[in-house]
């Protein structure tokens, strides 16, 4: 059975004191979650060790950071390694999300040493992949996030692949208030599972993990989790807020 995951972006948003209290309410909300149903909370650096040591006791809450280095260790002035995030004892990473490829220049080949050094130190890399407007109105999407994959993630054995959570997020659906079709979000999801079909076989893509990311809300999580290859979602403005984030992973199928 794939884990479905409901996984908050926080971004750079929330002083330290509104974090504390927004992860206090969603530890202390009554939720019941299926086993397979996970809550991810990717939060600031500096709020780490407060977010592992306030979901410790809540089963199936886990803290991500937003980003790691690509850099083992080492002289590069404020960067944070993969290491440090494990003697953190997280669990996830994002990595290449829309933004750091787009503010920080981050490409795939980067992501593909952000991720092997992520999971060279047991975490596990929430990937992100998905295409600009220009490229869906082009109707190139599918050859666009293929091509992410293969760079980042293709070079990774069959057990390495097991533990990496996609997570498809059509940049021009990210903070916009506008969300992909659920025939779209379905038809992306179901193509990225065929191609890690083709590489790793049925029985591994079947196994994966995929987000859907891109203005999911309370209102609309329902519907576009129920898609059969769509295993939750990545959320950003959504998931400030406790009442929408709490129906959000109350919508995990
Ligand atoms: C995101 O940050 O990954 C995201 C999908 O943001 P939003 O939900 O605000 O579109």
């Amino acid at each position: 059975m794939r884990k479905q995951i409901a996984a908050a972006n926080w971004k750079m948003n929330l002083t330290y004191q509104q974090g504390v209290a927004l992860l206090q309410t969603m530890v202390s909300a009554e939720i019941s979650l299926k086993e397979n149903h996970i809550a991810v909370f990717a939060v600031p650096f500096p709020y780490l060790e407060m977010a592992v040591d306030t979901v410790q006791h809540k089963k199936n809450y886990f803290i991500s950071a937003q980003n790691c280095s690509d850099k083992k260790s080492g002289a590069y002035t404020g960067e944070v390694s993969a290491e440090m995030l494990k003697s953190l004892t997280l669990d996830y990473c994002l990595v290449g999300h829309s933004e750091r490829r787009e503010y920080f220049g981050e490409s795939n080949l980067m992501l593909a040493d952000k991720v092997n050094l992520c999971l060279l130190n047991g975490i596990t890399p929430i990937f992100c992949c998905g295409e600009a407007l220009q490229t869906r109105e082009q109707n190139k999407q599918n050859s666009f996030v293929e091509n992410q994959l293969k760079q980042s993630l293709f070079h990774l054995s069959k057990d390495e692949i097991l533990k990496i959570v996609i997570a498809y997020e059509p940049i021009w659906a990210i903070g916009t208030g506008k969300t992909a079709s659920t025939e779209q979000a379905q038809e992306m999801h179901a193509y990225i599972r065929s191609v890690l079909k083709n590489q790793y076989g049925e029985s591994f893509s079947d196994q994966i993990s995929i987000l859907y990311g891109g203005s999911v809300k309370a209102g609309n999580a329902k519907e576009i989790f129920a898609s059969k290859d769509v295993d939750g979602g990545l959320v950003g403005g959504a998931s400030l807020l406790a009442s929408e984030f709490l129906e959000i992973i109350r919508a995990l199928k």
